[in-house]
């Protein structure tokens, strides 16, 4: 199954499992813009609908979860993915079946690289996961992941802790997410009031250089910008297009850091919602 074998210099070939974001800046709109901007092949399987424009989402309806299964099973028996990255996952049997085809694609001997963003509210503070559906990210899909790129309200939701209040307890909360079962954690820190935004990384060998699970800082300037919706999917995309063209994690997420900054930097140059759009010729 996906067995030719590619050429040198092939497109990596990555897949987004997530929810489709119409006004085309989260979801997989997100998340397929980036792979191709980055040089990738994108694939996708949706686990949702929304509708949503550039400030706010109005409804969630999940896919039925033996359709996401569909999906999976029809794509892997065709298609060899190098990379996956999670996304929202709407509900309970909907993260379910997702794990349970990546565990079936795993235990086939196929390894692509899996990030999971564990999205659950929208910056516009709509839920874009069941409650219920918590315990099955912390449980089935978090030991799944290679990385996992929580911000710092869903760190907290998947550890059962308070939200951190500065760089140690968000470094610490990297650190804990590893004992879950993940092998690397990006704790995103934009939801802090400092000056840049500076994330941890924990991760195998990171910053100890002896192998132990060590944490490193990225940080990056904060552009000032009001088109910040979609950057978590852009990150978590970014990083697991780029991961097979590094020897690590750190820097696949260094380089998809890069790219997300330059990405807000040009952000201001769009008009797309609100009251911004001037009429035609
Ligand atoms: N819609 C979908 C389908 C998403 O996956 C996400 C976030 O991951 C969002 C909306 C929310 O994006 P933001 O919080 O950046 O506005």
């Amino acid at each position: 199954t996906g067995a030719r074998t590619r050429p040198p210099g092939h497109p990596t070939v990555a897949l987004t499992i997530a929810g489709s974001d119409p006004s085309g800046g989260a979801g997989i709109q997100a998340d397929l813009k980036t792979f191709a901007a980055l040089g990738g092949y994108g694939c996708a399987a949706l686990t949702g609908l929304t509708a949503q424009s550039t400030t706010d989402v109005t409804r969630v309806l999940p896919v039925p979860a033996d359709m996401v299964t569909a999906q999976l099973e029809t794509l892997f028996a065709d298609v060899a993915v190098d990379a996956v990255k999670i996304g929202m996952t709407t509900d309970a049997a909907v993260a379910r079946a997702v794990a349970a085809a990546l565990r079936q694609l795993r235990a086939a001997g196929r390894a692509p690289y899996v990030v999971l963003d564990p999205v659950m509210v929208s910056t516009s503070g709509h839920r874009l996961l069941a409650p219920d559906a918590e315990a099955v990210l912390r449980d089935e899909l978090l030991p799944l992941a290679d990385l996992v790129t929580p911000n710092l309200p869903e760190a907290a939701v998947l550890l059962g802790v308070e939200q951190a209040r500065d760089d140690g307890e968000a470094a610490d909360q990297a650190r804990a997410l590893l004992k879950l079962g993940a092998r690397f954690a990006l704790v995103k820190g934009g939801h802090l009031d400092s000056a840049e935004s500076v994330d941890h990384l924990a991760g195998p060998g990171l910053g100890s250089g002896d192998g132990s699970d060590g944490v490193v800082t990225l940080a990056a300037p904060r552009i000032p910008t009001r088109n910040t919706h979609g950057t978590g999917c852009t990150l978590s995309s970014a990083c697991v297009v780029l991961r097979p063209r590094h020897d690590g994690w750190e820097p696949a997420v260094r380089e998809a850091k890069n790219y997300l900054t330059e990405a807000l930097r040009a952000a201001d140059d769009l008009v797309i919602g609100g009251t911004g759009t001037t009429p035609g010729p």
